[in-house]
C-alpha cells in the first residue's frame, strides 16, 4: 500500500522537469499516453512485488516515459535482417528489390511523372503502356497487362474470359496459396463455375476432354507452387493441354504462380518452367507474380493473346486492382535487367541469392564470422556448420540448397532466449533454431546486415552478462 501511494498522479508527472522537456519535443497526446502507460506498468510492478525503490523518482519515471514515447512513435513496418536462408520469405516481404529500382523509385515518387500522359501525342496516356512492350519483348507474348498482385491477375483474367461460364481444372491443382487464396474461391468470386476433373494425384487428357460442354470457357492450369505430389502421379503437360484446347476449341489459361523469366533449371536442381515456354506453347492467358521468382515488387503480370488481354483492359475490375506508380517504376526497372540474363542473375537479389553456389556462401559465411568476431566479446561463440537453405513461400517447395550456416551461441542464454533477444533488437534479426542450435544463413544476409548483426549480438551479450 505504501508503495502504491508513492506512485505520482499523471498531472504531477507532466509538471516534472524531465517530462516538460519531452512535452516541448512531442505532441501532448503522445506524452500523456506514454505517461499513463508507464504509471500503469509501475502499478503492476508494485502489485507483483517487483518495483524497486528508485523506480518512483521523477528522473526514473521521466526516462521510462522517454523510452515509451520512442516505442510509440517508431514505425510499425521496418527493416529486419533475414538470416533464415529462405529467399522468397512471405512473412519478411518476399523479394527485395534490385539496386536499379532505387533510382526509378526516387524519380517517380518525389516528382510528377508521365504516369497517364502521352508525352509525344500530348494527350491522356495509359499507365499500363509503360511496361507492356518490355514484357512482350521479354516473354514473346502478343500482349501484357500488370495489376496489383497475381491473385488479382487471376481474378481479372477469369472474370474477363469466363464469367458466367465454366472452367475446367484438375483436382490436383485446386490449391490454396495461403492467406486464403484458394483457387475454387477465386473462381466463384469471378463468376466462373468450376468443373473439377481427375483425381488428386492423376489427371489425364481424356478427363479434360470428357468434361467439355458448350458452356466451357477455359481449361485452367494452376502451378502447385507450395507443395508437390510425388509417387504415382500424372498431369497433363502444358503442350498437351494447348493441343487439347485446339482440338476442342477451348482456350487455355495458366496461373504460373512464381513465373520465372529465366530457365532456372540451368542453375538450380528444380523443375520450374519459365514464362517464355508457356507463351511459346501457345497458352492464351498466363498470370504470375512480380515478387516471387521474378524478384521485383508485388505485382500480378498477365501475358498472352491480344484477343484475351484487350478485353481485360476495359474490364471494370481493372480499376479496383490497378497497379500504383511506385510499383510500376520498380517493376519496369527490375524487368529491364532481364534484357540480359547474366545481368538479371547478378543484379536481381532473389536470383543472385537462389543461385549463389556453396563456395560463394562459404566465402561470405567466413567473412561475416571474421567481422563479427572482431566486433563482439568472448561470450559470443560463432561456428560454421553445413545445412540447407529453402527457396521460399509459394516457390520451389522441394528445393533445398546446400549452405554453410553460422551457429551462434551466447553465454548464459539458451538458443530460444537468443532467438527472442535478436528478434526484438532495434533492427530485428530473424534466424532459426536448427538441430537445437541458433543459426543464421548467410545466403539471405546482405552486406549491410553484418553491422546490424554485430549491434544486435553485442547488445544481447551485454544484457546477458548483466543478469
Ligand atoms: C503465389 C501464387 C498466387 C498469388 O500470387 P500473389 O502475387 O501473392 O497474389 C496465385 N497463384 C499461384 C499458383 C501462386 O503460387
Amino acid at each position: 500500500m505504501e508503495q502504491l501511494r508513492k506512485i505520482p498522479k499523471v498531472d504531477r508527472v507532466l509538471e516534472s522537469e524531465e517530462v516538460k522537456g519531452l512535452l516541448a519535443e512531442y505532441p501532448r497526446t503522445v506524452v500523456l499516453r506514454a505517461a499513463r502507460l508507464v504509471l500503469e506498468q509501475l502499478r503492476k510492478g508494485v502489485l507483483a512485488g517487483e518495483a524497486s525503490e528508485d523506480a518512483f523518482s521523477a528522473g526514473a519515471i521521466g526516462s521510462e516515459i522517454g523510452a515509451e514515447i520512442a516505442r510509440l512513435i517508431a514505425p510499425s513496418l521496418r527493416k529486419v535482417v533475414n538470416g533464415t536462408g529462405v529467399v522468397v520469405h512471405t512473412n519478411l516481404g518476399r523479394s527485395i528489390l534490385p539496386e536499379r529500382a532505387r533510382q526509378a523509385l526516387n524519380e517517380v515518387a518525389f516528382s510528377y511523372s508521365n504516369l497517364e500522359f502521352d508525352l509525344e501525342k500530348n494527350r491522356r496516356g495509359s499507365r499500363y503502356d509503360h511496361v507492356e512492350r518490355l514484357i512482350c519483348e521479354l516473354t514473346g507474348a502478343e500482349a501484357a497487362l500488370v495489376v496489383n498482385n497475381n491473385a488479382a491477375a487471376v481474378l481479372l483474367a477469369l472474370g474477363s474470359a469466363a464469367a458466367g461460364r465454366e472452367a475446367i481444372v484438375s483436382r490436383g491443382e485446386l490449391v490454396e496459396i495461403g492467406g486464403s487464396f484458394r483457387i475454387p474461391d477465386v473462381m466463384r468470386l469471378s463468376g466462373v463455375t468450376l468443373t473439377e476433373v481427375g483425381t488428386t494425384n492423376r489427371t489425364h487428357a481424356k478427363d479434360y476432354r470428357a468434361a467439355v460442354t458448350t458452356e466451357t470457357a477455359l481449361f485452367l492450369k494452376v502451378h502447385t507452387s507450395n507443395f508437390a505430389v510425388v509417387g504415382f502421379t500424372a498431369e497433363v503437360g502444358i503442350e498437351e493441354m494447348v493441343r487439347l484446347g485446339k482440338e476442342t476449341g477451348v482456350p487455355v489459361m495458366a496461373d504460373m504462380g512464381s513465373g520465372s523469366l529465366i530457365d532456372l533449371r540451368k542453375h538450380l536442381p528444380c523443375d520450374e518452367p519459365n514464362v517464355q515456354e508457356f507463351v511459346q506453347a501457345g497458352v492464351d492467358i498466363i498470370t504470375f507474380s512480380g515478387d516471387k521468382l521474378l524478384g521485383g515488387p508485388q505485382a500480378g503480370i498477365i501475358v498472352g493473346k491480344k484477343a484475351f488481354i484487350e478485353p481485360m483492359k476495359k474490364h471494370p475490375l481493372l480499376r479496383a486492382v490497378r497497379i500504383d506508380k511506385l510499383t510500376l517504376a520498380s517493376l519496369e526497372a527490375t524487368l529491364g535487367l532481364y534484357r540480359d540474363e547474366r545481368v538479371a542473375l547478378k543484379e536481381v537479389p532473389t536470383l543472385a541469392m537462389l543461385t549463389a553456389p556453396l563456395e560463394e556462401v562459404t566465402r561470405r559465411a567466413k567473412g561475416i564470422v571474421r567481422q563479427l568476431r572482431r566486433a563482439l566479446p568472448a561470450s559470443v561463440h560463432l561456428s560454421l556448420i553445413h545445412g540447407e537453405s529453402q527457396g521460399g513461400g509459394g516457390t520451389l517447395p522441394l528445393l533445398n540448397l546446400p549452405t554453410l550456416l553460422i551457429e551462434v551461441a551466447v553465454d548464459g542464454l539458451s538458443p530460444n532466449e537468443l532467438e527472442a533477444a535478436l528478434r526484438t533488437s532495434e533492427i530485428p534479426v530473424i534466424g532459426r533454431i536448427w538441430k537445437g542450435s541458433y543459426v543464421l544463413d548467410p545466403r539471405t544476409l546482405l552486406e549491410e546486415d553484418v553491422a546490424y548483426l554485430a549491434a544486435a549480438l553485442g547488445a544481447t551479450a551485454r544484457a546477458g552478462s548483466r543478469e
